[in-house]
């Protein structure tokens, strides 16, 4: 299969292997930092614009967990990773439309980045026959403005306030909540940011105490969102180098 995609170059695979170091000692030293267990922090491979060549790469390397934001890009890419023997955990992070629900239970293993009502059902349909359930994240709103995505706390919107949202997820059962995920919006410095979502998520499982995961931290941000206790963060770039699109 030298033709295929899902192979990589020993230079891609070196320069994998350097950017995993690298990110893992970051993290490392983040976990240290704040008197955390490396253990408790999962680093997801955000693979978005990246061949499956390099899923396997990574893979091979010990990557367990891969993160996608795109259902068209991801569902392909799953398979191809699927037809060569591997079977990585994936994440998906990005904004998803309702239509797109049933093809990404097909894949996901979780999903961060549910933020109202209607794709809470719509993804407890789509997952209803699914041998496990879906684990399922709420994405917050930081700075509380839901046309950038993300449910909002404390706002009584039955569509996408963060308590609806949270509920919907609870009361399927095709559906585990399992926690919350944010971005830092743009123009806020992160300390600000995962501090704010840090209140947020302590609140949150007051309520919901089995919902325990926070995905939070970026290349960029990662060692402020572990110190605010992120147990994902999603490294793409760093990982993988810098991609051509802004997404
Ligand atoms: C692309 C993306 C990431 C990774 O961003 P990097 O800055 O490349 O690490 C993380 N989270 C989401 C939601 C993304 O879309």
């Amino acid at each position: 299969m030298t033709d295929s995609s899902a192979t990589v170059r020993p230079d891609r695979r070196a320069e994998l292997a350097a950017g995993l170091a690298q990110v893992r000692a970051r993290i490392a030293d983040a976990c240290a930092d704040a008197g955390r267990d490396p253990a408790e922090v999962t680093m997801i491979a955000v693979t978005k614009t990246y061949p499956a060549g390099d899923v396997l790469a990574l893979a091979g390397l010990g990557v367990t967990d891969m993160g996608e934001n795109r259902d068209q890009e991801a569902a392909g890419k799953a398979a191809e990773v699927a037809a060569a023997g591997a079977g990585p955990r994936w994440h998906f992070i990005g904004q998803l439309q309702r239509n797109k629900a049933r093809s990404v239970v097909r894949y996901a293993d979780v999903v961060h980045s549910v933020d109202s009502v209607r794709l809470a059902r719509a993804l407890a349909t789509a997952a209803a026959d699914r041998e496990r359930p879906l684990e399922a994240l709420v994405q917050v709103s930081i700075d509380g403005d839901p046309a950038r995505g993300g449910a909002v706390p404390g706002s009584a919107d039955p569509d996408s306030g963060l308590e609806p949202v949270a509920e919907a997820v609870a009361g399927a059962p095709s559906l585990r909540l399992a926690g919350l995920m944010a971005v830092a919006p743009l123009g806020w410095p992160p300390e600000r940011a995962f501090e704010r979502l840090a209140e947020v998520a302590e609140a949150f499982r007051t309520l919901h105490p089995g919902a325990s995961a926070l995905s939070a931290g970026m290349s960029g941000d990662l060692e402020i969102a572990i110190r605010y206790g992120a147990t994902h963060v999603r490294v793409g770039s760093a990982l993988l180098g810098m991609r051509s699109t802004l997404r």
